[in-house]
């Protein structure tokens, strides 16, 4: 097996549990990091030689390799992915009632690089580094394996992917897919746009901090800014908020709001504004809101965006914090 060799002492994390090693704590002279292609597979090991995990390479990146495993001889293969999926689903079902939820969410699941977002029989599937891009098929084989799904969708085209040098593409894998599929999160439901959609289609990585929300907003004034389809406003009016405004600048998102309100019964204003605009006009107007949630996109995804990318934070915190009446809430998100 081809190795890759930790430097002195930069070896504590990934012997600990972390999963990434960044290109700087690889010992380069020993093991050059252009010497492999793009997922290729590695035994990692220490400098004393010692055998840490297997794990795929990125050359290129400055996340240079995630492990996969701490067996000698694992490979990305149909039973490894099979093990892993297994172990995932069984702790889905035991979380939650029907199966619509994030099935793999990448590290938390040890299979760094693969988000598996289901929405009953359909299988969301986004890939974002060349290791498991290279493992596919044998991700595709022990998917249908494990979860019989009805349809499996490749949403390859995260921009993150191209630091993997990997191409963007949105590909039906298996299967027939139709062109909505629902999300249940409780008792609220929502239409998924799986090949359009932001993302996978839904953010189901909020579902936890939507779910805590709720019991702050019964009989208060919600403001939801970055709303995309309603996932927090539909929430908010469900729970009892007194009204919900929802603010997003696509027009498709603005209008699933409105429809995914409808099918769960509720009412919500939906705004199609850039969030910035909205607050200091909703400001203007002297509005007051007992609830806000500011879920913006990642402002920040280079270091050289932070200096930028504070600033707009602040901003967009600065303005919504004006917006609130005394005592009220504001819940502040960031994927930076
Ligand atoms: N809160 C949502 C996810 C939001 S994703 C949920 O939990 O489901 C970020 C959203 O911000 C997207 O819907 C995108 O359309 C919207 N967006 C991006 N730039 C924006 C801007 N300048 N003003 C308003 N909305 C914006």
């Amino acid at each position: 097996m081809p190795a890759l060799y930790v430097k002195a002492r930069q070896d504590r994390r990934v012997k600990r549990g972390h999963l990434w090693l960044y290109s700087n704590e690889v010992d380069v002279k020993r093991t050059p990091l252009d010497a492999f292609e793009p997922g290729d597979a590695v035994d990692v090991r220490s400098n004393a030689g010692e055998l840490i995990g297997r794990a795929t390479v990125s050359p290129n990146n400055l996340i240079c390799e995630r492990l996969f495993s701490r067996a000698a001889d694992a490979t990305l293969d149909v039973p490894l992915f099979e093990t892993r999926i297994r172990r995932a689903l069984a702790l889905r079902e035991t979380a939650f009632s029907t199966p619509h939820y994030r099935l793999v969410h990448a590290d938390g699941d040890l299979l760094p690089g693969l988000i598996l977002d289901r929405f009953g029989d359909v299988i969301v599937a986004q890939i974002g580094t060349a290791g498991v891009e290279r493992g596919r098929d044998q991700l595709l084989e022990a998917l249908e394996n494990v979860c019989t799904p009805s349809a499996v969708l490749w949403r390859n085209d995260a921009r993150a992917r191209t630091l993997e040098g990997l191409n963007a593409y949105v590909e039906v894998a298996a299967g027939a897919l139709p062109r909505e599929v629902t999300a249940i999160e409780g008792d609220l439901r929502f239409v998924v746009d799986p090949v359009g959609g932001q993302k996978t289609g839904w953010y189901y990585d909020q579902r936890a901090n939507r779910s805590d929300f709720v019991r702050w907003v019964r009989g208060k004034r919600v403001l939801d800014v970055f709303s995309y389809v309603g996932g927090w406003s539909v929430a908010a009016a469900k729970a009892g908020a007194a009204s919900v405004t929802a603010v997003d600048s696509s027009e498709q998102a603005v209008a699933s709001v409105l429809t995914n309100a409808e099918a769960n019964g509720v009412s919500v204003d939906a705004l199609r504004a850039d969030a910035s605009a909205a607050l200091k006009q909703l400001r203007a107007q002297g509005a007051e809101f007992d609830v806000i949630v500011l879920d913006p996109p990642a402002l920040i995804t280079r270091r050289k965006d932070v200096q930028a990318g504070l600033k707009h934070y602040r901003a967009l915190n600065q303005s919504a914090a004006r917006l609130l009446a005394p005592d009220g809430i504001l819940v502040s998100c960031s994927c930076s």
